[in-house]
């Protein structure tokens, strides 16, 4: 199975980067590029999951999870937050903004699909090799 996730990313090489892994792993995604576009795509097209920068223009992801937490649609959709910030305590103010995950940037490309599927139901998640 195969799950729909956003993407809210005004970096383009970024987001390119996270677009790829994704779809390599079998998942549709839906793209945008600042803040209040994502949250219109996000209402209108409601994913299963959605990944959001938290530098960004127009609206930064602080304003995005919450305007999206409003809804009671987005009260259990796992939004993940994919961040330059990487101080002492941007991880806690993060996760306290409402986001259910803090991942810093740069991304690994080894551990980023596994990292995001472990907040989608076991249905939506990339067929796992079979153990040998
Ligand atoms: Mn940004």
């Amino acid at each position: 199975m195969s799950a729909r996730i956003l993407i809210i990313e005004d970096d383009a090489a970024s987001h390119a980067l996270v677009r790829y892994l994704l779809e390599a792993a079998g998942h549709q995604t839906l793209s945008a590029f600042d803040g209040a576009a994502g949250v219109r795509l996000a209402l209108d097209q409601q994913p299963d999951l959605l990944l959001c920068d938290l530098q960004m223009p127009v609206m930064n992801g602080y304003q995005v999870v919450q305007a999206l937490r409003e809804y009671p649609l987005w009260k259990q959709v796992p939004v993940i937050a994919v961040t330059a910030f990487s101080m002492a305590g941007d991880r806690e103010k993060t996760l306290a903004a409402g986001f259910d995950e803090h991942i810093s940037k740069p991304i690994s490309p080894q551990h980023f699909v596994a990292q995001i599927e472990a907040f989608l139901p076991q249905a939506l998640r990339s067929p796992q090799p079979t153990p040998t």
